[in-house]
């Protein structure tokens, strides 16, 4: 069998329809990489594009031997893209980058620099978000404050994917046998010695945000699930709230009927009232039917993602997850 030198580095870039950036990309991470005089591997994983975003890198894999490209057969999502890199890494040190260039690879040096200090994880923190919506922005604060006092695992703010991580980390990582894969949670979860870098996050480089609304909240929700069942306990509390209300009013009631000739009246308060239990109760159920679907997806067991192919040299090295 061919002997070939694990690089010391290894960088995941998950792309769907970035035809428009990826040249850019490219070139960015060779530029910072081959500066860093050290062997290193650039894995593009091709998340089912349907431009010609997997045409383009396998234009790079043809020419330079550092460059491997995974792809999809479809469409799985974000965090599948980033776990398969992470499954494939022959690295010490892994990187994580989106192919936007939001995140300056330009910060990989410093990353390393903490790496070779003795930290197992150097995780990007934005200290300010460029051309993006002011609804992103908010919606962004508000969703990693809420998660942080929902949870008893330390995720920092204003952290994304955009990381250098341990190999030893991303090996405890890839061995987590969840599919629903919130990866910076978990690398928070697994523990290690991990600091923040500091940087502003920068306008897309060409191209659309491809997490529409939807798939933010689908994305919020799913971390959620992932790492708290506070939401749950919320029925306990309210409920528990509901009935001394309840209670205290039926006193209320009693004492007007035993003492006072007031006329039972409101036929609006007992609407109200039912409207808003109502309200309540289908609100905790579907808070349930969440998590319910959650547990579903994660028994049936299918795999996060499935490779179609792996371009580039000594593709027999890599493992394809079962
Ligand atoms: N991405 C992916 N699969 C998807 C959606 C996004 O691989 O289904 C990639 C995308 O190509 C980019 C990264 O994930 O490299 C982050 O996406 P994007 O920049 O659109 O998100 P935003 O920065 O707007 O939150
Ligand atoms: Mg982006």
């Amino acid at each position: 069998m061919l002997e070939i030198p694990s690089p010391v580095y290894s960088v995941i870039v998950p792309a769907y329809n970035e035809e428009e950036v990826i040249n850019e990309t490219y070139k960015r991470l060779t530029a910072v990489m081959t500066g860093m005089d050290e062997p290193y591997e650039l894995i593009f994983v091709n998340d089912g594009s349907r431009d010609k975003t997997a045409e383009i890198i396998a234009g790079f894999c043809a020419q330079d031997a550092s460059v491997r490209l995974i792809n999809f057969t479809r469409n799985f999502g974000h965090m599948p893209a980033i776990t398969a890199g992470m499954d494939n890494v022959r690295g010490q040190a892994v990187f994580i980058i989106d192919a936007d260039l939001q995140d300056p690879p330009e910060l990989f040096p410093e990353m390393a620099a903490r790496w070779k200090e003795g930290y197992h994880v150097a995780y990007g923190k934005r200290t300010k978000r460029k051309g993006e919506s002011w609804f992103k922005k908010i919606t962004a604060r508000i969703f990693y404050r809420f998660i942080r006092r929902l949870t008893t695992v330390d995720l920092p703010p204003d952290t994304g994917e955009f990381r250098l991580i341990d190999r030893k980390v991303c090996d405890a990582v890839a061995r987590l046998p969840e599919r629903s894969r919130y990866i910076r949670g978990l690398v928070s979860w697994v523990g290690f010695k991990q600091i923040a870098v500091e940087y502003v996050r920068e306008e897309r480089f060409a191209g659309t945000t491809k997490y529409p609304f939807r798939k933010m909240i689908s994305f919020a929700l799913d971390a959620i699930t992932a790492f708290s069942y506070k939401p749950l306990k919320l029925a306990t509390s309210l409920g528990f709230f509901l009935s001394l209300i309840s209670f205290v009013y039926l006193l209320v009631i009693f004492f007007q009927w035993a003492f006072t000739d007031a006329l039972v009246s409101g036929w609006a308060s007992t609407i109200g009232a039912v409207l808003f239990t109502q309200g309540i109760v289908l609100m905790i159920l579907g808070l349930m039917g969440e998590y319910i679907g959650r547990i579903y997806e994660e028994i049936k067991g299918r795999p996060a993602y499935i490779i179609l192919e792996i371009v580039g040299q000594n593709e027999e090295i890599y493992r394809i997850p079962d």
